[in-house]
């Protein structure tokens, strides 16, 4: 069913990454920059993420043997170096998510830049190195993202959602290559439930969450495909989560045939075909539309 599949190495079914934001309490000082810190439950809620998750993931992990990408907003790395450096020791990958969780698509191409950019300084200060991976926060992907991303040297992004595979994202100063995820693969519509992140979804048990990703998993492997999550600390970090997030990786190896790697093995591997000439990979062009489409009148406007 999937067209063009990636050759995986050694022969594997699929390609697995495992990617979590550790997004910390960001996301609410950016929402509610005036009372964030009059919100102490909430607050609390999203720290359990560095300050308690991270460490059990990361031994977790170990014990499984698995290689994960973290993305961490650069104000939690700074914030929270010591899960930074558990998540380095592990041997970890650290990846872009923005400065402060910060809307990219509602910016100016020089706020994005420098945003990008402050994130970028934050991560190369506490883990020494540039990170070569990015996810925008909230999926915010921006008009300009590509070609600010393209200028500071990352290999690859993972903000997407357009295939199965991974492919390339162009635009006229070059291209990129895109790990694409899936909704359904985000731990947020299963388990967050806020009035504080406006977020309030029926909470789902483990098991539940884990029939939907693995239905995905199944799929994947069976057609070749590259499968790559959206877990956040504070969420599936939480014990019971845990536990089923561990199961699904014992079945996984079960089942065999599994690549598992970082988003920077991924898109390594990946352009390292396509330099070759071995894998020709689909290329979308981006941005897609440049403004409001022709088709509608002026006059227009949607309803409600
Ligand atoms: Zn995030």
């Amino acid at each position: 069913m999937i067209k063009n599949p990636v050759p995986w190495p050694n022969g594997a079914r699929c390609a697995v990454t495992f990617t979590w934001d550790m997004d910390a309490d960001s996301m609410l000082h950016l929402t509610h920059p005036n009372d964030a810190d009059t919100r102490i439950s909430t607050n609390s809620m999203l720290k359990y993420g560095p300050l308690i998750a991270v460490e059990r993931i990361v031994d977790m992990l170990d014990e499984l043997g698995i290689k994960n990408t973290f993305f961490v907003p650069g104000w939690c790395a700074e914030r929270y170096p010591q899960a930074v450096k558990m998540i380095l020791k592990g041997g970890h990958e650290v990846a872009h998510h923005g400065y402060l969780h910060e809307y990219p698509n509602m910016m100016t191409r020089d706020q994005e830049l420098y945003w990008t950019k402050r994130g970028i300084d934050s991560l190369a200060t506490i883990t020494g190195k540039r990170p070569r991976g990015y996810r925008a926060p909230w999926y915010r992907f921006s008009k300009h993202s590509l070609e600010i991303l393209l200028g500071e040297g990352f290999t690859y992004d993972c903000s997407l959602m357009g295939d199965d595979n991974p492919h390339l994202i162009r635009c006229s100063k070059g291209d990129l290559i895109e790990l694409p995820g899936s909704i359904q693969l985000d731990d947020w519509p299963q388990y967050v439930h806020n009035p504080d992140v406006d977020y309030m979804m029926s909470i789902m048990p483990p098991r539940h969450a884990k029939e939907v990703y693995m239905a995905e998993f199944e799929a994947k492997w069976q057609y070749n495909g590259f499968w790559v999550n959206c877990f956040h600390p504070f969420v599936s970090g939480q014990l019971a989560r845990l536990m089923a997030v561990k199961e699904m990786i014992l079945e996984m190896k079960a089942k065999g045939g599994v690549w598992f790697a970082t988003g920077e093995q991924v898109a390594a591997h990946t352009r390292k075909l396509i330099d070759a000439g071995t894998y020709q990979p689909r290329v979308d062009d981006l941005p897609y539309y440049t403004g409001r489409i022709p088709e509608f009148p002026a006059s227009y406007m949607p309803a409600g």
